[in-house]
């Protein structure tokens, strides 16, 4: 059924693959030099706009056949994975235009691919543009110029198919499990009436030839996302607009890098294209894609410490005065950084997280828990000392970390004394 096979394209990737940063330290002027190896390989990278703050947009262009294929990443300026997948594809097609896949796609459709739409977002590593505005509720109303060029980018040339590339949520599940879904899809509906048409068809088609290429990787780590109608998004509106829109999220895995995720972009938009090249993506099953599990949110964890006994109290006059103790699961989140920047930790939820799963779970069961630098609380820090319960502590000493040295202490999301002692659920 494939071509080339999905294991065939992760080695090609493996082998190939220009990007070497980790997709969410990519700045606008790292992406330029990805642009100027891509030139130097022989692609076709155009300027065609610019961003509030004047940084270029471009386009990257492939093949010449007729079928249109249009693809955008990064909107939202802190969704930075597809940007690297897109050049990685442009540079496995250059340093292969003359494998006979390669050729098939290049005689059958043009590419044509705006890796980063929002340069200025992705150097602060925010979601908005510079004036504050969301790109992807501004189809409608066109305030930014990042959303100005993309509907002239489509109304210039109606491609018959769209790719919106994001990222979502890592804490995002694969339905109602406890694993992560790295990556969802949409095929995306022109109106919310959900009237379907031979594109929309197409697209669920395309899903499940992602989806079957990406099984061997991430198996049960794939959903769908929510698909109720967004008047003022541009997936919905390409949709509507004559473009059928397929949406890719890509979304975490633990203890895979970002350029795993990477990878799995290339195989998977790789995969689509080459179906629609030779012709095979009517064979796919659409219930592959309609059998996908829902994207569920609320569920996982960063990081539970189960069963701990929290150390409750209050600051008065500047020092810490106990009130009670409370036995309790601790839930914590990392907050969306850069891979550079040290990832803040926040408690969201503390009590019975019975229905909650933790990606890392502690059992702190024989420890007593305080905040380090306030009482811990829910939006606060999860800046942590552990004790054993058999110790004595005076829990209002004025040094509690010097006068009753801890058994661990964890901070910025790691163990900075007594890795282990807590132990792993
Ligand atoms: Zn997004």
């Amino acid at each position: 059924m494939f071509a080339q096979t999905p294991k065939e394209l992760a080695d090609i990737w493996e082998s190939q693959h220009v990007s070497r940063i980790l997709p969410s330290d990519v700045r606008h002027k790292d992406l330029k030099v990805y642009l100027e190896q891509l030139r130097s390989l022989g692609s076709n990278v155009a300027e065609v706009g610019l961003s509030v703050s004047g940084k270029e947009i471009y386009q990257i262009e492939f093949g010449n056949g007729p079928l249109k294929v249009f693809l955008w990443s990064q909107m939202h300026g802190d969704e930075p994975t597809a940007t690297s997948s897109l050049i990685d594809l442009f540079a496995v097609f250059q340093k292969n235009r003359e494998a006979s896949w390669v050729t098939k796609i290049a005689e059958s459709m043009t590419i044509r691919a705006v890796p980063m739409l929002n340069p200025d977002g992705a150097d602060q590593y925010i979601r908005r543009n510079l004036q504050g505005l969301d790109i992807n509720r501004d189809a409608i109303a066109l305030k930014s110029p990042e959303a100005q060029l993309l509907k002239k980018l489509r109304d210039d040339w109606s491609p018959n198919i769209g790719f919106n590339l994001h990222n979502q949520n890592y804490l995002t599940a694969a339905g109602m499990t406890n694993r992560q879904a790295a990556m969802s899809f949409l095929v995306v509906y022109g109106d919310a009436a959900k009237t379907t048409n031979d594109g929309h068809e197409r697209n669920k088609r395309l899903v499940s030839a992602m989806v079957q290429a990406l099984e061997p990787f991430i198996s049960g780590h794939m959903g769908r996302y929510d698909d109720e109608f967004t008047p003022t998004a541009f997936g919905d509106n390409f949709s509507l607009w004559g473009t059928p829109t397929i949406l890719i999220e890509t979304g975490g895995l633990e203890g895979r890098s970002e350029m795993f995720l990477v990878k799995m972009n290339f195989i998977a938009i790789a995969t689509a294209l080459k179906a629609l090249s030779d012709g095979s993506e009517i064979s796919f099953d659409p219930k592959i894609y309609e059998q996908l599990p829902r994207n569920a949110s609320g569920r996982l964890m960063s990081v539970i410490f189960r069963n701990g006994t929290i150390i409750e109290g209050e600051i008065k006059d500047g020092r810490f005065r106990m009130l009670r103790e409370t036995i309790a699961d601790i839930g914590v989140n990392a907050e969306r950084r850069r891979a550079s920047f040290p990832v803040p930790m926040v408690v969201r939820r503390i009590g019975d997280l019975k229905a909650a799963a933790g990606l890392t779970e502690y059992d702190a069961s024989d420890f007593r828990v305080i905040g380090r630098h306030q009482p811990l609380a829910l939006g606060g820090f999860a800046e942590m000392l552990f004790y054993r319960k058999e110790r004595q502590i005076d829990w209002n000493a004025m040094n509690l970390e010097r006068d009753h040295p801890p058994d661990a202490i964890y901070s910025v999301g790691r163990w900075v004394l007594g890795e282990g002692v807590v132990p792993r659920k």
